[in-house]
C-alpha cells in the first residue's frame, strides 16, 4: 500500500478506503492507494494554508530557491529509482520514463535558480509619491494533473508555485500517482516544510471535485481532458480564482514540396509513437502538400512498418497504453476508420508473448482521410496518425486551422518566407519549424489556445500565472 503525503505525513483515507493499481503490462494489481475524499482534502488544504503562516511562508526566495535545487539533485540522486516506478504505473518504456525522470529534475533547477530573480516594478507617477509593484504569490494553489506524464506534469505545475512561495495541493491521476507521491516525500527528505507540498490520491470526481471546488484554494492549474477542464473551470468561477488549462490537442504537421523528408519523417513518426501517442501534444494529422504525398506516405509506411510495441523492460519504441478505456478508445477509432473506408496504409508490430491482459495497441498509419472525419478531428490519445493533403499554402493553413484545438504544430519548409508566413496564420500555442517537440523545453512559455485551454506554464511566464501583484503607492511628500 502506498499512502497520500499531507502535511508532511504518509497517510492513508480517513475513510479507510483505496483504490487498485492495475500494471498496464498485464492488467493484473500491483499496489493499491488511498480514495482520498472531500474530508481528506480539507485535511490537504488546511495543512497548505498553515504552511503559508509558518516556516514555508516565512522563508526568503533565496531559501525556497535552494530547497528546489536540492530536490532537483535528489531526484537525479533517485533516478533509476524514480524511473523504474514511473514505467511500472504507467506502461512506457524504460528510456521514455528515464527522460521524464530527467525533466522532472529539470523542472525543479530552472524554477529554483528562478526563485530570487522574480521582483517588482517602481512606477513613475505624481511629484511626492513613490509607487512599488510588488509581485506576491496566490496562496494556496490546487494541481490536478493526468497519468501520461505523471513525472513531468507534476514538476511543470508545481516546481513555479512553490518557486513564487505558494503552497501547493496536487491531485495526481487515480491510473498513475506514484511517482508524485515519491516525490513529495523526497521533498520531505530535503527539507520541505510541512504543508507545503501535499499529494491527495484519489478519483477525480471525489477527491479532484473536492479539490477544485475547494473555498480554500486561490488557483488551479488544470491538465487534462476538454470535459474535466470545463468543469474545472466552472468550479474556478464559483470562488473567482485563476485558472490555468493544458487541455487537449490535435496536432498537425504541415509538410510542403521542398521540405527536408530525410529530417522530417523519423520526427513524425516519433512525434505520434512517443509515450505510445498519449501526449497531448502528440502530431497526430499530417497535413502534406500534393506533389510529395505519395513519397512522404511511402517513407513513413517503412517507418510504421518498423514500430515494436512492447513491455517497458523490453524498452522497444511504444509501451501498452495505460488502462483499459484507453486501449478501447484506440480500437473504437481504428474500427471507425475501417468503417468509413479509410486506407491503413502501414502499422506496427506488436511482439509475440505479450499478456493477453495487457493494455497493447497497435501504431497506425491512416492515408487519405477526409479533414472532418473524426479521426481527424478529435484526439485519440493513441499511436494514431491521420494523413491528407493539400494544393495551395492557404489550404494547408485552412487544414491546419480546421480543427477545435490549438496546442502545437510544425511547418516543414525550406522557403524563409513561407516559414514566417504559415507559423504566424497557424493557430497554436506553440509553432515549430522544421522541428518537434525537441524534447519539450522547460524553458519555453506551454500552452494553448481555442479549446486546447488557456494559460501558460513552462519558462518565466509560468511564475506570472502563479502569482499576483500589490501596487503600493506612498505618498511622502
Ligand atoms: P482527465 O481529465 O480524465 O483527468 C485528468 C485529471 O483530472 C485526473 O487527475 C483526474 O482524476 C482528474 N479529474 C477527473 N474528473 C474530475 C472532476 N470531475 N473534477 C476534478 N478533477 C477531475 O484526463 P486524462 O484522461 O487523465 O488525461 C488525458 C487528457 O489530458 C488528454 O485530453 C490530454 O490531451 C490532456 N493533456 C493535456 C496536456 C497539456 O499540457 N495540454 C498534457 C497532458 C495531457
Amino acid at each position: 500500500m502506498t499512502k497520500m503525503f499531507i502535511n508532511g505525513q504518509s497517510v492513508n483515507a480517513l475513510s479507510g478506503k483505496v483504490l487498485d493499481v492495475l500494471s498496464p503490462v498485464d492488467g493484473q494489481k500491483f499496489e493499491e492507494i488511498p480514495r482520498g475524499e472531500k474530508a481528506d482534502v480539507d485535511l490537504a488544504v488546511n495543512a497548505a494554508n498553515k504552511a503559508l503562516d509558518s516556516a514555508w511562508g516565512k522563508m526568503t526566495a533565496l531559501e525556497r530557491g535552494r530547497l528546489l535545487m536540492k530536490l532537483g539533485e535528489k531526484v537525479l540522486e533517485h533516478h533509476a529509482e524514480l524511473a523504474a516506478l514511473e514505467a511500472r504505473d504507467t506502461g512506457k518504456p524504460m528510456t521514455t520514463a528515464k527522460t521524464d525522470i530527467t525533466v522532472l529534475a529539470r523542472y525543479f533547477e530552472f524554477y529554483g535558480s528562478g526563485a530570487d530573480k522574480i521582483h517588482g516594478l517602481v512606477l513613475p507617477f505624481l511629484d511626492g509619491y513613490t509607487v512599488n509593484v510588488l509581485r506576491e504569490p496566490l496562496g494556496v494553489t490546487a494541481h490536478i494533473i493526468p497519468w501520461n506524464y505523471p513525472a513531468q506534469m507534476l514538476g511543470r505545475s508545481i516546481a513555479p508555485a512553490l518557486a513564487m512561495g505558494n503552497a501547493v495541493v496536487v491531485k495526481p491521476a487515480e491510473d498513475a500517482c506514484l511517482t508524485p507521491i515519491r516525490v513529495a516525500e523526497l521533498a520531505r527528505d530535503v527539507g520541505f516544510p510541512d504543508g507545503a507540498i501535499n499529494i491527495v490520491t484519489g478519483l477525480g470526481e471525489e477527491a479532484g471535485a473536492a479539490l477544485s471546488e475547494h473555498p480554500g484554494i486561490n488557483f488551479i492549474s488544470f491538465t487534462g481532458s476538454n470535459e474535466v477542464g470545463v468543469l474545472i473551470q466552472k468550479a474556478a468561477a464559483k470562488n473567482v480564482i485563476k485558472c490555468v488549462l493544458e487541455l487537449g490537442g490535435k496536432s498537425p504537421h504541415v509538410v510542403f514540396g521542398d521540405a527536408d523528408l530525410d529530417r522530417a519523417v523519423p520526427i513524425i513518426t516519433r512525434g505520434i509513437i512517443a509515450n505510445t501517442g498519449q501526449t497531448c501534444t502528440a502530431g497526430s494529422r499530417l497535413i502534406v502538400q500534393k506533389s510529395i504525398y505519395p513519397e512522404i506516405m511511402e517513407r513513413l509506411a517503412k517507418q510504421f512498418a518498423q514500430i515494436k510495441v512492447g513491455t517497458p523492460d523490453m524498452d522497444l519504441d511504444c509501451g501498452p497504453v495505460v488502462n483499459i478505456a484507453q486501449r478501447d478508445r484506440v480500437a473504437y477509432f481504428l474500427k471507425e476508420a475501417e468503417k468509413s473506408g479509410i486506407e491503413m496504409v502501414a502499422q506496427g508490430v506488436l511482439s509475440p508473448g505479450l499478456p493477453k491482459e495487457g493494455y497493447y495497441v497497435t501504431p497506425t498509419l491512416l492515408g487519405n482521410v477526409p479533414a472532418n472525419h473524426r479521426c481527424a478531428q478529435e484526439e485519440i490519445f493513441g499511436p494514431v496518425l491521420a494523413a491528407m493533403s493539400f494544393d495551395t499554402e492557404a489550404e494547408g493553413i485552412a487544414l491546419a486551422n480546421g480543427t477545435d484545438f490549438g496546442l502545437m504544430a510544425a511547418v516543414w519548409t525550406e522557403n524563409g518566407g513561407r516559414q514566417q508566413r504559415v507559423s504566424k496564420a497557424i493557430k497554436a500555442g506553440q509553432v515549430y519549424i522544421n522541428a518537434f517537440g525537441a524534447g519539450g523545453g522547460v524553458e519555453l512559455p506551454f500552452g494553448g489556445v481555442k479549446r486546447s485551454g488557456h494559460g501558460r506554464e513552462k519558462g518565466f511566464l509560468a511564475l506570472e500565472e502563479v502569482s499576483t501583484t500589490k501596487t503600493v503607492i506612498n505618498y511622502h511628500g
